[in-house]
């Protein structure tokens, strides 16, 4: 068995970011299933070299351990970023195409916000019958509202349909890119990742990565096992953001704090009763707070 660190090379980590690597990490140990290192790297605007190198910075400092993926920045860059994989995806993309499950979408993020105020997107293009190759489109697909999807979890299997949100996911960027969901499922089959922990965040995604595998002959995503762990938040129960700086691995470690005191103020910050000081003591006291839940 197979799982993935995989983060987005975005901003500097955060709190949240080590909790989802040990939580990952803590469960991969102790069930003997190996770690791929996957960077996420398609959001080309906004990824930059600092943020790659503190990913192997913070995950050395923190002795998180991976078994496959890259070692370093130049493994990285010459040989594992998603875009030496872009043919891959937009193989996946051209059969999608060709089965006629997509459709092409000018919206803006702020027309969809106007025509619908919980920014679900109303399929206003859906009908217009624009051109898949038409400059500056996204590529959407066309989804059914009454598919059941069951995803195996770690809790045993839970049913449900697609959610509002992931009405007509978009599946390519209007920058031409790949976009998360579909990135995520061809990196996870390509990579023969069968288990998946995540934060409870990305629920939605992982129906929305079962819906797409599905329509993809061959793909085995259905047949993983899921996880979805806490997550932290900020004082105001928002999610935690790479905009705090306060949270970044980074500036903790540049303000001398060992890694033990790291997951200590991850354990405190969930309220975690009894001390953690490793990403393993971390793992398990989630876990046992998830089975009290
Ligand atoms: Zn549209």
């Amino acid at each position: 068995m197979k799982t993935r660190i995989a983060p987005t090379p975005s901003g500097y980590l955060h709190l949240g970011n080590v909790l989802s690597f040990s939580v990952t990490a803590g469960l991969a140990k102790r069930a003997g299933i190996k770690i791929v290192l996957r960077i996420d790297d398609l959001d080309r605007d906004r990824v930059r070299t600092e943020y790659v190198k503190d990913i192997f910075d913070t995950l050395n400092f923190l002795e998180i351990p991976w078994d496959e993926g890259p070692r370093n920045y130049q493994e990285y860059k010459e040989e594992f970023s998603q875009v030496h994989r872009l043919e891959l995806y937009n193989a996946v993309l051209e059969q999608l195409r060709e089965d006629e499950q997509l459709f092409a979408c000018d919206c803006t993020r702020t027309q969809v916000n106007i025509a619908s105020s919980d920014g679900i997107y109303p399929g206003t293009c859906e009908c217009r019958s624009l051109s898949l190759d038409q400059k500056e489109v996204s590529w959407r697909l066309h989804t059914a509202e009454n598919r059941k999807l069951v995803v195996k979890t770690m809790e045993g299997p839970v049913t449900s349909g697609l959610p509002d949100q992931m009405r007509s996911f978009v599946v390519k960027k209007k920058d031409g890119f790949p976009a998360y969901q579909l990135a995520s499922l061809v990196d996870d089959q390509h990579f023969g990742v069968d288990v998946i922990v995540r934060g409870k965040d990305l629920w939605d995604s992982t129906l929305a990565q079962m819906y797409l595998g599905a329509l993809l002959p061959g793909n085995t995503f259905y047949d993983n096992l899921f996880h979805h762990h806490v997550l932290l938040t900020d004082e105001t129960n928002g999610k935690l953001s790479k905009s705090d700086g306060a949270t970044s691995v980074q500036s903790l470690r540049k303000a001398g704090k060992a890694p033990a005191e790291v997951f200590g103020m991850i354990g405190r910050m969930l309220e975690i009763a009894e001390p953690v000081s490793t990403y393993r003591e971390l793992a398990l006291a989630v876990e046992r707070m998830g089975r009290d839940d």
